[in-house]
């Protein structure tokens, strides 16, 4: 059993003591008892000094090595990781394998990791902040944006992959966004402060003149005030994006007044053919719901071609849906351009959007409203035919 360091000195001392009085009672030699009584303590505190200095450290213990190997840590983590030893490739996780190919075992990292800045960093290392990261365009497919953060440990190199092509394409959007919009508000502006430049000097005598340009002046002034209500609707339905609407909406009802208000803003709503049939409520937010029947029929009627229908069909649809269409007999969208016509500012045609009033975010706000009601939208077109915007919106359930 072991003694704490006193408790073994003062038991060592105690033998030592006990030795010197077995001398003197064996030999009845008092200096050679003294002697045996100094050498023991001696011993003693040889013994403890000595102790002290084994147990001593003489540098910081090394870290307990514990937990998986590094190739298997790497394996749970998702974004690629690749261990690099002496410029090879020592492991690399299923992600890194997927990205770069699984031959990367073994291979030099230049092969591995085919990009020029990336074999820079790597190879070397001493050029460039430690830790910062760089950015790699073109890593796996040509889209792709990855930001590569290396780290020494011991004689390894760990490289991390993260990929930032959602990031990126979330920032281009932002910057485009502001950009296009900046440039949207400026072409009325501009038109406008060049109307009241106009006028001031010179044309504002003549009646005729004056009136015109102030016509010209009011559908410019109207044009910005719409871009900035339109504008207005796509931020606060972006704001409530994860908030669920929670009114009960009847559609038929709703189209009904959607196709008078329309109506009475002089647009053609007499062409306007509704084929209703009985459906259950949506839950809905019926302000938003109001403005995306406004955009889909509204575009129905701006690219419909004159004294030709548009057909608006309300149907119960499949798994718990209620299915909503609004088909025009227009010129059609070519099929290129389907793809990006809820993109914000996104026109076929901007000169004849703009001269119909268009503010190019008509769709942008149509996909939120259904995003938010977690529903699905689709744009079907013919060319020379016409166009069919099809919308699901799911039945409120009865509890
Ligand atoms: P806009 O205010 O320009 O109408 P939208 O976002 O509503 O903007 O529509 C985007 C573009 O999609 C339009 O500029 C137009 O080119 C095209 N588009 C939308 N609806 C139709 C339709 N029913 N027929 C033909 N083209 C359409």
């Amino acid at each position: 059993m072991p003694f704490p360091t006193g408790i073994r000195a003062l038991l060592a001392l105690a033998v030592a003591g006990l030795a010197a009085l077995a001398s003197f009672l064996l030999n009845g030699d008092a200096q050679a008892s003294l002697v045996v009584l100094v050498c023991g303590v001696a011993a003693v505190l040889l013994a403890l000094g000595n102790r002290d200095a084994v147990a001593a450290p003489s540098e910081p213990a090394a870290p307990q090595r514990d937990g998986p190997p590094l190739a298997e840590a790497i394996e749970a983590i998702a974004e690629p990781v690749l261990v690099i030893a002496a410029n090879r490739v020592r492991s690399a996780n299923r992600a890194a394998r997927a990205l770069l190919g699984q031959h990367i075992l073994g291979e030099d990292v230049r092969l591995a990791i085919r990009h020029p800045a990336a074999a820079e960093r790597l190879l070397n290392p001493e050029e460039g902040t430690p830790g910062a990261p760089i950015h790699l365009v073109g890593l796996g497919t040509r889209e792709q944006r990855w930001e590569m953060r290396v780290r020494d440990v011991e004689n390894q190199r760990i490289v991390h992959l993260s990929d930032r092509t959602g990031s990126y394409a979330a920032e281009r959007m932002r910057v485009d966004f502001v950009a296009n919009a900046s440039h949207e508000l400026r072409t009325p502006l501009a038109s406008l402060l060049g109307y009241v430049e106009t006028l001031r000097e010179d044309a504002g005598d003549d009646a005729p003149t004056r009136n015109r340009f102030l016509k010209i002046m009011h559908d410019e002034a109207r044009r910005m005030q719409r871009l900035i209500e339109d504008l207005i609707s796509l931020s606060r339905i972006e704001a409530e994006k994860y908030r669920a609407p929670d009114q009960t909406v009847d559609l038929a009802v709703l189209i009904e007044e959607v196709r008078v208000e329309l109506a009475s803003e002089g647009k053609r709503a007499g062409d306007i053919v509704a084929e209703i049939a009985e459906v259950p409520p949506v839950r809905g937010d019926r302000v938003q719901l109001s403005q995306l029947l406004h955009n889909v029929i509204g575009n129905a009627m701006k690219y419909g071609r004159e004294s030709t229908p548009v057909t608006i069909r309300l149907r119960p649809g499949n798994d718990g849906m209620v299915q909503l269409s609004v088909a025009d007999e227009g010129d059609g969208i070519p099929a290129t351009h389907l793809p990006r016509l809820t993109e914000r500012f996104y026109r076929v045609d901007s000169g004849r959007s703009r001269s119909i009033g268009g503010t190019g975010l008509g769709l942008a706000i149509v996909k939120h409203v259904v995003e938010r009601h977690r529903g699905r939208l689709d744009i079907a077109s013919t060319v020379g035919k016409g166009t069919t915007v099809t919308i699901l919106l799911p039945m409120q359930r009865t509890a």
